[in-house]
């Protein structure tokens, strides 16, 4: 269930770290921490991975290096 749907782009590499802890939206233990680029600029967030809910967001300042990521609301 956790396959990306092929697209043109090219993937691009993101590091994700695993969280511990249980989504408080599906109850799956399956959260990563990862920044996204927002129309506020860059967010360090912690998604659980099954439902998309955001656990937590914190200001992240870019590091140059981290890719864009399309899961965007
Ligand atoms: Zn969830």
């Amino acid at each position: 269930m956790s396959t990306y749907p092929r697209s043109d782009q090219p993937q691009l590499f993101v590091t994700k770290e695993d969280v511990p802890g249980v989504c408080p939206c599906c109850g799956r233990q399956n959260l990563k921490r990862y920044p996204v680029l927002t129309e506020g600029g860059w967010w360090m967030t912690t998604k659980c991975q099954n439902c998309l809910f955001s656990v937590q967001r914190e200001r992240w300042s870019s590091l140059g290096s981290i890719a864009l990521l399309t899961d965007l609301l």
